[in-house]
């Protein structure tokens, strides 16, 4: 086990704090951010240990693993996936018309589902047994634990990881194995959040995508650059996931305990969305990175 004081990233043993920031999910404990000196990845301290993680996993309200949504915020994200859905579907098919997709971290399978009904073929990993299970009956296909997952040597033009990298506490062995599943020329898609944007910088420590402790790490366009090179794999370019700029900005405004935090939220997330069209610093990006020939 690496120490804590270790960057994974470079090596680097010097890391600096960057602030406190509380588990807004419900434990209430305070985690400490610390940023590396020499390449500026920052990282969840004390990262709690794989048996201890599923504890800081909420039961009800993680989303993405609800078939059913029950609050109003819940509702409207429910129906801003389906308009999510359709982004995502655009954004792939810029770099591959049709092929064979593996997402890893599929949670319920919706993705899959419509990625399928738009002429793909789909299988995924996920760690949860009753989301899995959900996405197994959608799509008939194969959806491996985590565990389970072997390479599928040259199989897949297109593996993506929605909001998945920053909660693998071995995500590099994970990177390894996903890369080796590709086709020669094969497209990882890496969406992460992104802790220069502007929503970022405006709620500070209450940024709702720090998400301690279940975010162990926190990616940017320098720390992607340097593993693209480590991993041996061709970085094209970012894109920005507009709608996550809302959907942050809401739930940071709601940490700070903001009365009108739905219009708060609302009015960061456009403003972010608008400064990320000129500096490419949105609220989460996905990162392409392309498998060499
Ligand atoms: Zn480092």
């Amino acid at each position: 086990m690496r120490s804590e004081n270790q960057c994974p990233v470079c090596g680097n043993n010097h890391l600096e704090k960057v602030f406190k920031v509380l588990d807004f999910r419900g434990s209430d404990e305070a985690f400490d951010l610390k940023r590396c000196t020499a390449c500026s990845f920052i990282l969840t301290s004390p990262r709690p240990q794989d048996a201890e993680l599923g504890r800081y996993y909420p039961k009800s309200s993680y989303v993405s693993h609800n078939e059913r949504p029950t609050g109003v915020f819940d509702r409207i994200y429910f129906q801003v996936q389906k308009a999510n859905l359709r982004d995502k579907l655009n954004k792939i098919q810029l770099y591959s018309k049709k092929g064979f997709l593996l997402d890893y971290g599929c949670g319920s399978g919706s993705f899959l589902g419509f990625m399928q009904q738009n002429g793909w073929m789909v299988e995924g990993v996920e760690l949860s047994k009753e989301a899995a299970e959900i996405a197994s009956k959608r799509t008939n296909s194969s959806i491996w634990s985590p565990d389970e997952f072997v390479i599928q040597p040259n199989k897949y033009d297109v593996i993506s990881l929605w909001h998945v990298l920053e909660h693998l506490p071995d995500f590099e062995r994970v990177i390894d194995k996903l890369k080796a599943s590709l086709k020669p020329g094969g497209i990882l898609l890496i969406a992460v959040p992104n802790h220069k944007s502007y929503d970022a910088q405006f709620f500070g420590n209450k940024w709702a995508a720090w998400d301690v402790p279940i975010h162990l790490w926190h990616f940017n366009k320098e720390v992607i650059n340097r593993l693209a090179k480590k991993w041996k794999m061709q970085f094209l370019e970012t894109l920005p996931m507009p709608f996550d700029a809302f959907y942050v900005s809401m739930l940071s405004a709601q940490n700070q305990k903001s009365k009108g935090w739905f219009l708060k939220g609302a009015w960061i997330g456009l403003l972010s969305n608008f400064k990320a069209k000129r500096n490419k610093e949105a609220s989460s990006l996905i990162y392409i990175l392309k498998k060499g020939n």
